[in-house]
Parts: structure tokens; sequence; C-alpha cells
């Protein structure tokens, strides 16, 4: 299983593997230290909770989605369709924006599910199957500002 956690300071995406997690990590852009308490569940693959970064026992699933692909697929369809209803070809326009959407839906619903820390976004992708529910903005809001509060962010 491969943890990646979140430099609670600038965000920086920090990856460790379960298995041999240390006691703290230094974070490579800022020199932070996170200290890290991974238990055994995440070792054993029964759940994830509590995080190992923020000790939260909140978590939910999404999509292992970089927007920016989906992004990139979408303008690059765009663009290659404006430049065929440019010289009047309006199927084929139509055809390549209608092909882009197509492969995002395509690339995402193979997509795997991962496992999100609510608090500090640490995210959890492998071994264990993501049972946490989907993401809620409400609870969202109120853990992060908790957490940000602890961590004397705001
Ligand atoms: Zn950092
Ligand atoms: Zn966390």
């Amino acid at each position: 299983m491969q943890i990646l956690v979140r430099c609670s300071k600038c965000d920086a995406g920090l990856p460790i593997r379960v298995a041999d997690a240390p006691a703290a990590i230094r974070c490579g852009r800022c020199g932070r230290d996170i200290p890290l308490e991974v238990t055994a569940a995440p070792v054993a693959g029964r759940g994830v909770a509590p995080c190992p970064a923020c000790r939260g026992g909140e978590f939910y699933r999404r999509k292992d989605f970089d927007p920016k692909v989906g992004l990139a697929v979408v303008i690059a369809g765009a663009t290659i369709s404006a430049i065929f209803y440019w010289f009047g070809r309006d199927l084929i326009a139509y055809s390549i924006l209608a092909a882009a959407a197509l492969i995002d839906l395509i690339v995402y619903g193979r997509l795997k599910d991962i496992t999100v820390c609510y608090r500090c976004h640490t995210e959890f992708r492998g071994a264990v199957r993501p049972t946490a529910p989907a993401f809620d903005l409400h609870i969202a809001d109120e853990l992060e500002q908790e957490y940000e509060r602890r961590i004397g962010r705001r």
C-alpha cells in the first residue's frame, strides 16, 4: 500500500510505503518534519484509520483522477475541432469534440478508487479496498477548519 502524505505547510505530496514507514518524514520542499504514526490496520489491509499523518478517522473515497489530464484532453479536443470548424468542416469538428468527451468518460470509468483523509488530504492507494463514503462538502469544511486551527494555519 502506498500513502501520499500532504505536507501541512507547503502541500507537497510525500509518498511513503506502509510496510517500511518511518516514524517521521521530512518534507523535501520546505523541510518541515511530519511525524507519522502508522498503525497495524493499513499494514494488515484492514482499512486505513486512523490517518498516520493527523490521527483523523474520517475519510472519503474518490477516483484516482488527475484533473489536469482530463482538462488536457478536453482542451486538445476543443483546439483541434476549432481548426476544423474554421475550415468549414463542422461535422468533423463536432466528431472530435464528441470523441474527446468520450475518451474522458472511458478514462474516468477505468480509474481505481482511492481513500483520502478529510483533514490533511493524505491519500491511500493499493492493498486496502476503499470503503469510505463519497466526498461530503459539509464534513470537509468542518474537518479541514478543525485541522487547520490545530496546526495553526488559520
Ligand atoms: Zn513542505
Ligand atoms: Zn489525515
